[in-house]
């Protein structure tokens, strides 16, 4: 029984692919981070690439690398130590650096690294030399960031920290996380150490890094019990990691690295502020999950594809009113939207406790699994049926065919004003959350 149940509820997740919680992250960052007096009067920073900062660094970043391990696999019980052969050793040359580092942080040894600016959608970046999407992330289909605009970055340019930060807010979607399983496609994910998928869809290449994006830590103990592998998620641990390797940067005087890894690592604290990030099924209580999955384990599986079919739905209907909302706002200048105007709401920042190692799980998982069921019900009452509430229905925009804020738009404005108050309040969290964080990474800075 416990196992029937267990192989279930397993399915639940891998079925939910291709979401992104928030689409570009860069839409919500840079209103959120522009607020700030502090960091908008920022000094600019010279570009440097991640080569020159590695070899000039290699020996105290090694001893750095060895201590944070150690206090990793104390500080996250999901965390496996490092395997020997993949830590940083000395003496690199520098066509060989950067894919040591890579992986001795663990992250898709072919990740691209180039420097480049993500405008904000109507912005235009100083002499800006367009880059295709294919430049910057490792997917073959880039089609989703058709519109988006990359201005690619010359080494010792100077660029404003929040235009870095905001950027790599985004980055950690263009392929940081993928394979990096042994069960995936990869040679790098079977001797990585992070063992078999525990969520997500192992053969889907863009599945493959949900453990990484989406962490539960607020389920039941039913839930946990049955399924305890969904405790085998790491969005918490990437967030302190790229912190410290931040802070570590800024304490060496490389502070273009600094920014951006800290972007880096504020992507996965923004990925929590969105509930379908932190709440394994929101609209399903345990007890109806569990019917549910035994009536699949007895061969009637309709009922399972039915609710992660609604839960999908619901997921991405979300983002993507979220994406194209933020990105009609931002290209028409409507800077006094409650939408934008939430994202700059300084007045909660201190209500939340100081940011600590323990902050992004006990403040802002939590408080986004608090939000779940509320959203999900807002959903459902905004929203037309056809995308949310039919379960037979496969909603799906990334493909093209489908979009459901034009749809809203042009046939059912008011829809979109019962969702407001749900939105703005996630997209309050969303900017308290990115500056709590990002404060905390430039902190020692100022000593
Ligand atoms: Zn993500």
């Amino acid at each position: 029984m416990k196992q029937l149940v267990a192989l279930s509820l397993a399915l639940i997740i891998p079925y939910q692919t291709f979401l992104y919680a928030w689409g570009e992250h860069s839409l919500g960052t840079y209103p959120a981070l522009r607020i700030d007096e502090e960091l908008s009067k920022a000094k600019k920073v010279k570009v440097e690439s991640l080569e020159s900062f590695l070899l000039s660094e290699e020996d105290s970043l090694i001893s750095f690398l060895d201590e944070k391990d150690k206090l990793y696999s104390a500080q996250f019980p999901s965390y496996p130590l490092l395997p020997t052969e993949l830590k940083l050793m000395k003496g690199n040359s520098k066509a060989e650096i950067k894919k040591k580092f890579l992986m001795a942080i663990r992250i898709n040894p072919n990740f691209k690294t180039l420097s480049y600016i993500q405008t904000l959608p109507g912005e235009n970046f100083p002499n800006c030399r367009k880059l295709k999407a294919e430049k910057v992330t490792i997917f073959k289909d880039n089609s989703f960031w058709d519109e988006v605009n990359f201005c690619e970055l010359n080494l010792g340019q100077s660029v404003h920290p929040i235009d870095i930060i905001a950027t790599a807010s985004d980055e950690p979607d263009y392929g940081i996380d993928i394979g990096l399983f042994e069960d995936n496609e990869s040679d790098y994910g079977k001797i990585y150490g992070f063992g078999q998928q525990s969520y997500g869809n192992p053969a889907l290449e863009f599945s493959s890094q949900t453990p990484f994006h989406i962490g539960y830590y607020y389920e039941n103990f039913i839930m946990f019990g049955l399924a305890g592998y969904l405790k085998k998620n790491y969005p918490h641990f990437r967030a302190q990691q790229f912190l410290d390797l931040a802070k570590f940067a800024f304490s060496k005087g490389h502070d273009y690295w600094g920014y951006r890894f800290l972007g880096w690592g504020l992507h996965y604290v923004q990925d929590l502020t969105q509930p379908y990030h932190s709440t394994v099924s929101p609209n399903a209580s345990t007890a109806s999950l569990m019917w549910v999955n035994l009536k699949s384990g007895l061969g009637f599986e309709t009922s399972m594809k039915q609710t992660i079919t609604l839960l999908s739905n619901r997921h991405l209907v979300i983002e993507d009113i979220q994406r194209h909302s933020l990105t009609f706002l931002t290209k028409k200048k409507e800077i006094t939207h409650p939408y934008l105007l939430a994202f700059q709401n300084t007045k909660i920042d201190s209500t939340y406790p100081k940011f600590d190692a323990s902050y992004v799980v006990s403040v802002v998982a939590k408080e986004s699994n608090s939000k779940a069921k509320i959203l999900d019900k807002a959903i459902v009452e905004a929203v037309p049926e056809k995308f949310v509430d039919d379960p037979t229905h496969s909603y799906d925009s990334h493909n093209g065919n489908e979009n459901v804020y034009d749809y809203l738009i042009r046939e059912d404005p008011k829809s979109l004003e019962l969702l407001s108050p749900s939105l703005i309040d996630l997209f309050q969290s969303f900017g308290s959350h990115s500056r709590n964080f990002v404060k905390a990474g430039i902190e020692p800075k100022k000593k």
